[in-house]
């Protein structure tokens, strides 16, 4: 079963790549239109369209025009691949649920995990959070954690539910990042990265939310202190926050969920 979430990630994966091209250059619908070369404009066979397995076939090239054909596509339909099985792989670990229970939750987490990484290439791109995602986001984990809330636990009492534990969490990180873009005017991180962290902290709750933040920050840190060492970056240049975000996202849940002994080390 994690082997067919990995499969169903490469499919998401290649729809990604479609969404952040097609977001941005305002081309066609988001679903409609068939896929061709950015270089020669000719039309993709169904053969140079698999996920992960043209790239390979093709060596990275066009078939046609033999222009390079961008590392983003297959390290994208990879990562989502990835992401899903690991969302299939935790649900499954973590929880006492089977049958399609257990595949809808895996699958809810499997969105919310490429939304995550739709605003990773978006923000590392075009140095710009798409607010769409970020409500998507929002959605699919306001669905789990009602989950949670109602069908797993027996009563529901409000102050020490998920959706409040959660949701303060949510909102504390939103203020924080808000609050910095607003006192840097801009400079040190944008007012989309306070909704990244809105929607980490609405998943994570408090506790994933401070790993996932420090790590952020942290990385962030380090990154742009090489970047600048190493003359890659100049000093005043702004490195996207996002991609940092959410990678903190990614790396939180997988210590709260492998690790939770790591996690008490933070608190
Ligand atoms: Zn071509």
């Amino acid at each position: 079963m994690s082997f067919l979430f990995f499969i169903f990630g490469l499919i998401v994966g290649s729809f990604l790549n479609v969404v952040v091209y097609r977001f941005r250059s305002g081309e066609g619908g988001i679903v409609t239109g068939s896929s061709h070369c950015r270089s020669c404009r000719n039309a993709l066979g169904w053969q140079d369209n698999i996920p992960l397995v043209s790239y390979i076939l093709l060596r990275g090239r066009c078939r046609q025009c033999k222009a390079g054909i961008s590392l983003q596509y297959p390290l994208v339909e990879f990562l989502t691949g990835v992401s899903f099985s690991f969302a299939y792989f935790c649900t499954s670990v973590l929880y006492d649920l089977s049958g399609g229970i257990l595949i809808g939750i895996a699958l809810i987490t499997s969105f919310l995990f490429a939304v995550m990484l739709l605003i990773f290439v978006y923000d590392y791109k075009y140095m710009e959070v798409p607010m769409a995602a970020i409500w998507w986001g929002v959605f699919f984990t306001f669905l789990l954690i009602m989950f949670f809330d109602f069908i797993l636990e027996d009563t529901f009492v409000l102050f020490s539910s998920h959706f409040f534990l959660h949701g303060m969490a949510g909102l504390i990180a939103f203020l924080f990042f808000f609050g910095m873009s607003y006192y840097s005017d801009e400079r040190w991180m944008g007012y989309g990265d306070s909704f990244i962290a809105l929607v980490i902290g609405f998943f994570l709750g408090p506790l994933g939310t401070f790993f996932a933040i420090l790590f952020a920050v942290w990385s962030g840190a380090t990154v742009g202190i090489l970047l600048t060492l190493t003359g890659a970056k100049g000093m005043k240049s702004a490195i996207p926050f996002g991609p940092f975000l959410v990678s903190g996202f990614f790396v939180a849940f997988y210590v709260m969920a492998y690790h939770p002994h790591l996690m008490r080390l933070f608190w």
